[in-house]
């Protein structure tokens, strides 16, 4: 008898032999102890099978754990557990004064299931979610604890772990005290004379939004700190309503447009806790590449629109800054992210993928972890060039494999 789960996005149908949601920690540390696959389920926003523990394997949720946010004044930090979301986190660290330096697009996401993926928002000076933490608690293979933090060498292959280390009970994250975000939206920015570098440095976060039904952009979305200075978006209108990114959505799901100053977590990120984020019917792919290779990419992609617009919902670039997580799609790059949300038709998007991928080529793309990609895994392997160490750390934390799964195992190519 087996259980199914299945993703946010419908598209993944997770069979476990069972499905469990601790309610302490002790339950957890047994429950790992005595299985021989064990997977978690975050929030389940990834679209593909990154999470699957296998017909024989235990898909845990951590759900039912409580004693979820411990916030420091002090120190400035914030520790989180396995099964927090951004939302609340968001709201209660905002309740103390203190703030995240960034967020993804929507909140509803784990703070464990994203900084295992690479998960990140937008800003040529922000890294990617995990650049936040600063210590991750692991329960490993035999039910102990692992305690690992920055100055430990195995840090960085900690964080951003693809889930197969063992089950993140808790993070503790670094905190800034709170700040206010002006957002603006401005539209049709056109591809011919772009100064990309110029564009995406305006502010601290900026999206850029086509539909590629014509080469530019239709809509911007520049996120401005209010205690930094902002020269002004000169190279497109400001827009005359609010706006959702996908055309034809309503833009009452988004965050507050038109420059109203707003708390950091009502700002950063484009859709609002209380409702359905993005368009809710989707797909999603996203390359990480270069920023440097940013027009040439666009360039690469214009390229292909005609093929690309009919199953494409909305692509958004973003820019991510250079970190050092083994397994982070922006590891050791200042990084352009190229995301598409797709319609939601695997048969109709996969072949679409494969010419962006192919498109993408040249610029040595790596796909996110947690989205539908077909890049063989030997090559996305050669992308990552600490690989081997992760490897390595996993065999020593999970010397069995009971944390791995076949996702996890065509990457690390064994
Ligand atoms: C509408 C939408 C918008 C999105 N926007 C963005 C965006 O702006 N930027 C971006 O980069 N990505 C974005 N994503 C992708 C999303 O952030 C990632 O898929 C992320 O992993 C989601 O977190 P999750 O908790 O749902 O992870 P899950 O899909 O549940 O899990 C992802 C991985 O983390 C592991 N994991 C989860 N919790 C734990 C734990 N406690 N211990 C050990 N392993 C664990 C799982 O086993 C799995 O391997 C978006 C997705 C959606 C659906």
């Amino acid at each position: 008898m087996t259980q199914t789960v299945t993703n946010w996005a419908g598209n993944i149908v997770f069979t476990a032999r069972e499905v469990r949601r601790p309610r302490s920690l002790d339950e957890l540390r047994t429950l790992v102890a005595d299985s021989a696959r064990v997977r978690v389920l975050g929030s389940g926003h990834s679209f593909n099978e990154i999470a699957e523990p296998g017909a024989d394997g235990v898909l845990l949720s951590l759900d039912g754990l409580t004693g979820g946010i411990d916030v420091d004044t002090a120190a400035r930090t914030v520790r989180v557990g396995g099964g927090v979301r951004y939302a609340e986190l968001a709201r209660r660290v905002h309740e103390h004064g203190l703030a995240l330096a960034n967020m993804a697009s929507l909140p509803h996401i784990s703070v464990a299931g994203s900084v295992a993926t690479g998960t990140h928002g937008s800003g040529v000076g922000n890294g990617p979610l995990a650049s936040s933490v600063r210590e991750v608690e692991i329960v490993t293979a035999d039910g102990s604890t692992v305690v690992v933090g920055r100055g430990d060498r195995r840090f960085e292959g900690a964080v951003t772990s693809l889930g197969a280390l063992g089950v993140v009970t808790a993070l503790t994250l670094d905190l800034e005290p709170a700040y206010e975000v002006e957002q603006h939206v401005f539209t049709e920015l056109p591809l011919e004379g772009l100064d990309f570098e110029a564009v995406a440095g305006a502010a601290y976060s900026v999206s850029l939004f086509t539909d590629w039904g014509a080469p530019g952009f239709r809509q911007v979305w520049v996120k401005r700190r209010s205690d930094e200075p902002f020269g002004g978006f000169p190279w497109a209108e400001p827009a005359v309503e609010a706006l959702h990114p996908v055309p034809g959505m309503p833009a009452v799901n988004c965050t507050a447009q038109f420059g109203e100053p707003g708390p950091w977590h009502e700002r950063l990120p484009h859709f609002r806790a209380e409702f359905t984020p993005s368009s809710g019917n989707e797909l999603q792919s996203e390359y990480l590449l270069p920023r440097a290779h940013a027009p040439r990419a666009l360039r690469a992609l214009d390229g292909i629109r005609r093929t690309v617009a009919p199953v494409l919902q909305i692509c958004e670039v973003r820019t991510v800054a250079a970190d050092r997580q083994w397994l982070s799609p922006s590891y050791g790059r200042d990084t352009v992210a190229l995301h598409f949300t797709w319609i939601e038709d695997t048969a109709a998007v996969l072949p679409v993928v494969r010419a962006v991928e192919a498109a993408l080529e040249p610029f040595e793309p790596r796909p996110h972890w947690g989205k539908v990609f077909e890049t063989p895994a030997g090559a996305v392997r050669g992308r990552y060039p600490r690989i081997d160490d992760f490897t390595a750390l996993a065999r020593v934390l999970d010397p069995a494999g009971k944390f791995s799964n076949a996702f996890v195992r065509d990457v690390l190519g064994g």
